[in-house]
């Protein structure tokens, strides 16, 4: 938790084709106290992307202008783009003592454990190889050359796994929606956090008759 008994900062990462998107997606509608952090990528835009609903989509320049002002709480290189996330937001809403979830890479988890050691990370792992493969191309939008990318990045992504809290196996959609709110749920719910809201009960309750 933060010092200000703010909101807490969740991590979720996953290699490319776990379903990570989906699953936050669906998380984000059952969990309403959450909300995502927009990041700043100097990718191009996929079918269908909007700036500033997917991502903030800038040009290499621009972006290394926005490092060196200092604007990101971590940004790292994936996949041969270029990805933040901006600081203010993410500050201002855990300020508000709102929930803030970061879908970052584990280059980008790596460095926000350091700056905020009381986030939580979750890692969410594919079922198999296999399954992997058959999700990255089932999207559709990424050219062969990107998805083989994808899939020869997976592994140095995956070994990073166990540096996580929590991991999640995204075999069955439903299931793995319900671990990853499990955990959301049981954050929520920590005494240091609890201890603040409740006060007032927990003075009442130890209150002599
Ligand atoms: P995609 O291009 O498929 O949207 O994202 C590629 C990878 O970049 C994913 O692993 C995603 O989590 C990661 N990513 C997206 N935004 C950020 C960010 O702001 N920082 C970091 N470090 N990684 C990010």
């Amino acid at each position: 938790m933060s010092a200000n008994h703010g909101g807490t900062l969740f991590i979720v990462a996953a290699p490319s084709g776990a379903g990570k998107s989906t699953l936050v997606n669906a998380l984000l509608e059952r969990e309403p106290g959450i909300s995502l952090s927009i990041s700043h990528t100097t990718r191009p835009p996929r079918p269908g992307e909007q700036y500033g609903r997917h991502y903030y989509f800038v040009e290499r320049a621009e972006f290394e202008r926005e490092v060196a002002e200092g604007i990101f709480l971590e940004h790292a290189e994936v996949h041969g783009n270029f990805y933040g996330t901006s600081c203010k937001t993410v500050q201002e809403l855990l300020e508000q003592g709102r929930d803030v979830l970061l879908e970052i890479d584990w280059q980008g988890a790596a460095q926000i454990r350091k700056t905020k050691p009381d986030c939580v990370s979750v890692f969410i792992l594919p079922p198999s190889r296999t399954e992997l493969e058959r999700r990255l191309r089932g999207r559709g939008s990424d050219s062969e050359e990107v998805i083989e990318r994808r899939l020869r990045n997976s592994r140095g992504e995956i070994a990073h796994a166990h540096e996580f809290d929590y991991i999640v196996v995204n075999d069955r959609f439903e299931d793995a929606l319900d671990g990853i709110q499990a955990i959301v749920r049981a954050v929520r719910q920590r005494s240091e956090l609890q201890c603040q809201r409740h006060e007032a009960l927990i003075g009442e309750l130890l209150a002599e008759d």
